[in-house]
């Protein structure tokens, strides 16, 4: 193929995490860096069901979805060779338009970056299913399974290092035909922007061998749920560690505290955006290792948030690893979204100082409401209808991802809702497992 007749993609994560967007000849690559390709305002209310939710802009109005060149990849090691790049979407003049995914994770990591001088480090880990596998016992974390998945893991690894993504570790998961792919964590935009390409080269790299992934947060009510964890650390101009600090019991630095406190904080009014589908809220439920209360846990696989562990001899090496986890994260959000979500409530907890409850390492199902309540802890919400009203009536939200844009994204999800009404649950569940 020549490269004249190459086609590049330039597409956005959107609102409900589908990558979409328009191709062009890779000669016109230099025109389209500042002219983008045409997009629509109401493409925001496209569900991943691919019908339109309520829309305010209806037929009218005219963006551009324009390339980031940072964010190009051209992957040649597969058998249909990938030019694809990452856009933000612009008014005409190249101003961002409010409602870009990317742009909202952008201006809450710049918000974090100006409020504290502090980088933040992420890393995305994702879980995903294969939806044929035989399954069979003895395949948790097992070498069987592992030597099934080599034949398009290797590949996938290959395609992934063509990318920003520097793979970190892969593994069979617990569950049936389960599997864990983890990143090494990126600075910025660029950790959600390699999410992004994660799920699109699993994917892409998994069909050509004829294997089909899913990354829906749940594919059968009776098994395990896919969790997608945000690892966060923070470091400062001279890539010196600022997450760690000695003196404090679990080792949190007063940055961390208060980040970790405004997540906390503020996390029931953010599930909606963390966990965004019907069937995300088979997963966020006590003993499935997920999230189902707005807790710290030291080491503690059911909290919310989790101080993960670190392995070094020294306290420079364990200041580098030391890291915390949000777990209440599943793969029907937007990577951009989810990373906006936490950078804007972990940076108004610094603002307000807020400190975090004491960290658990207890069973907090088990507790009666009031015992709850008096320890700081609530219940995540425990169905999107819910999740939505407390997104739609947060005053944080609507300070941080902006009025207009919470209108829409609370307008999209219910549009969503409408097409499972009345449906069984192992039918929801496979609705969101043929998208993600
Ligand atoms: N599958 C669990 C989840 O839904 C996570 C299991 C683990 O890796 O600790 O988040
Ligand atoms: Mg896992």
């Amino acid at each position: 193929m020549t490269p004249e007749n190459r086609l590049v993609f330039v597409g956005t994560s959107d609102l409900g995490g589908i990558v979409r967007g328009k191709s062009f000849p890779q000669s016109e690559w230099e025109a389209r860096l500042t002219k983008g390709v045409g997009w629509v305002p109401t493409n925001a209310q496209i569900t991943c069901f691919d019908t339109i939710s309520d829309s305010p802009f209806g037929s009218l109005g005219d963006l551009a979805l324009i390339p980031d060149p940072q964010a190009r990849f051209t992957i040649d090691t597969i058998d249909r060779p990938m030019d694809f790049a990452i856009g933000d979407i612009c008014h005409l003049d190249g101003e961002p338009w409010n409602n870009c995914t990317r742009s909202l994770a952008r201006k809450a990591i710049s918000d974090f970056h100006q409020t504290t001088g502090a980088m933040p480090l992420i890393a995305f880990e994702h879980e995903f299913q294969i939806r044929q596998q035989t399954v069979r016992s003895g395949d948790a974390f097992g070498l069987k399974g592992f030597r099934d998945s080599q034949i398009w893991a290797e590949p996938l690894i290959q395609a992934l290092r063509q990318t920003t993504c520097v793979p970190d570790t892969f593994m069979k998961e617990y569950g049936p035909a389960q599997y864990e792919l983890t990143n090494k964590p990126a600075t910025g935009i660029t950790a959600a922007d390699n999410a992004v390409i994660l799920r699109v080269l699993t994917h892409d790299v998994l069909s050509q061998f004829g294997v089909t992934a899913s990354f829906s947060p749940i594919l059968d009510p009776a098994s395990v749920g896919n969790g997608v964890h945000i690892h966060l650390s923070f470091i400062d101009e001279n890539t010196d560690p600022l997450t760690y600090d000695p003196r404090d019991p679990h080792g949190m630095s007063r940055l961390t505290r208060h980040f970790i406190g405004g997540i906390l904080k503020h996390l029931d009014q953010l599930v909606a955006i963390l966990a965004p589908s019907e069937i995300s809220y088979l997963r966020l439920v006590p003993h499935r290792w997920s999230a189902a209360f707005n807790n710290l846990g030291y080491r503690d696989r059911e909290a919310c948030v989790r101080i993960c562990p670190t392995s070094g001899d020294n306290e420079q090496k364990i200041a580098r690893q030391f890291n915390f986890e949000v777990r209440a994260i599943d793969g029907a959000a937007s990577p951009h979204l989810a990373l906006a979500a936490l950078m804007f409530a972990g940076t108004q907890g610094i603002k307000d100082e807020t400190e975090p409850p004491p960290p658990t390492q207890e069973d907090l199902s088990l507790l009666n409401p009031q015992a709850l309540e008096q320890k700081g802890f609530k219940r995540l919400p425990q169905s999107l209808g819910e999740a939505l009203d407390l997104f739609d009536k947060s005053q944080a939200a609507r300070g941080w991802f902006g009025a207009e844009f919470v209108d829409l994204y609370v307008a999209h999800k219910r549009g969503e809702m409408e097409q499972l009404d009345g449906l069984d649950w192992a039918e929801k569940c496979k609705r969101y497992g043929d998208v993600y």
